[in-house]
């Protein structure tokens, strides 16, 4: 089950528009501006056009991904209390919505340690589960890159917040496949790659996983940067892809490209381009990626909209 991280622009269903247009089967959006704490509440007509078309569409995986503003492992308790009401607003969003999936960055510990940081995110995580014990969206945390204190970035540090976590069914895992490997995890090979599903099974399990992120890298392994390329053209390549997108256990799991949204020479389209990989990889079929004269630059990821 394939999708793109799609943007809102003009309208929420805007982005379902999109998929439909690229033959997707879901998608992943935002239900606000990531840049900002507040947003106007939802209004009935825009609840109605997205259900209406996911609906139509049958998306029943649809993923959201959370403000970036966001830190339940913040220390300072203004920020603390801010992020944990905005996540429950993300959540009532998703509600709304009809969106199955919210995709967060577990958070940062900003200098308080490793151990302190996961504590504030499972009482965060805890808070905000009770306040909307009502509500219909599985919280997805995300592996990290491991940038900076951002919690998240080894497989043990996610299992813990599992652990942690009371409710158990309303919380799960999105893998993000760049954000793993610049945290340190081989994914340059199949076998390699088989590894660190192995890995992932006995640390997380691999039932666990309800969203993947599917990213090459521009930055190497355990660079601890991270830096989203496109399939096969990163230091992923294109052998870990096949490995994911051809294992039973994630057939049905929603598979998000968040890959650069820059303008692909001789106007081609890459969230085109990347999908169409993807569906051969699946296959099991040969892909060899055509070559661009000039290579696409990747600096401006900010042109349309951002994802990490
Ligand atoms: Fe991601
Ligand atoms: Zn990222
Ligand atoms: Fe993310």
């Amino acid at each position: 089950m394939f999708g793109s991280h799609l943007s809102i622009a003009g309208a929420m269903h805007n982005a379902l528009l999109d998929a439909e247009k690229y033959g997707m089967e879901t998608v992943q959006v935002f239900t606000k501006n990531q840049q900002q704490w507040h947003a106007k509440p939802l209004d009935d007509a825009v609840i109605r056009g997205f259900r209406t078309h996911a609906e139509r569409l049958k998306f029943n995986h649809i993923v959201a991904h959370d403000s970036y503003l966001i830190n339940l492992g913040a220390t300072n308790p203004e920020l603390w209390q801010k992020s944990i009401d905005a996540f429950a607003e993300e959540m009532r969003r998703c509600d709304q919505l009809g969106i199955a999936c919210l995709v967060t960055h577990p958070g940062a510990h900003v200098g308080s340690g490793i151990p302190a940081g996961i504590a504030r995110v499972i009482e965060a995580m805890n808070r905000v589960l009770d306040q909307q014990k009502n509500g219909q969206v599985t919280v997805c945390l995300e592996t990290t890159a491991g940038q900076g204190t951002t919690l998240g970035y080894r497989f043990e540090e996610i299992a813990e917040m599992l652990a942690g976590i009371e409710r158990k069914d309303r919380v799960a895992v999105c893998v993000d496949t760049c954000h793993i490997l610049a945290a340190g995890y081989d994914l340059s090979t199949a076998e390699s790659t088989r590894k660190v599903l192995a890995e992932l099974d006995r640390v997380i399990g691999a039932d666990r996983v309800k969203v993947w992120h599917l990213n090459d890298s521009k930055k190497p392994l355990a660079s601890r940067v991270d830096r989203h390329e496109h399939i096969g053209r990163g230091h992923i390549g294109l052998e870990a892809f096949a490995v994911i997108c051809q294992d039973a256990r994630f057939r049905r799991v929603p598979k998000i490209l968040e890959t650069p949204k820059d303008q692909a020479p001789n106007g081609r389209d890459w969230d085109e381009l990347n999908l169409a990989i993807l569906r051969k990889l699946t296959a099991g079929k040969k892909v060899v990626l055509e070559k661009f004269i000039e290579p696409p630059s990747h600096q401006d990821t900010k042109k349309q909209i951002t994802t990490a």
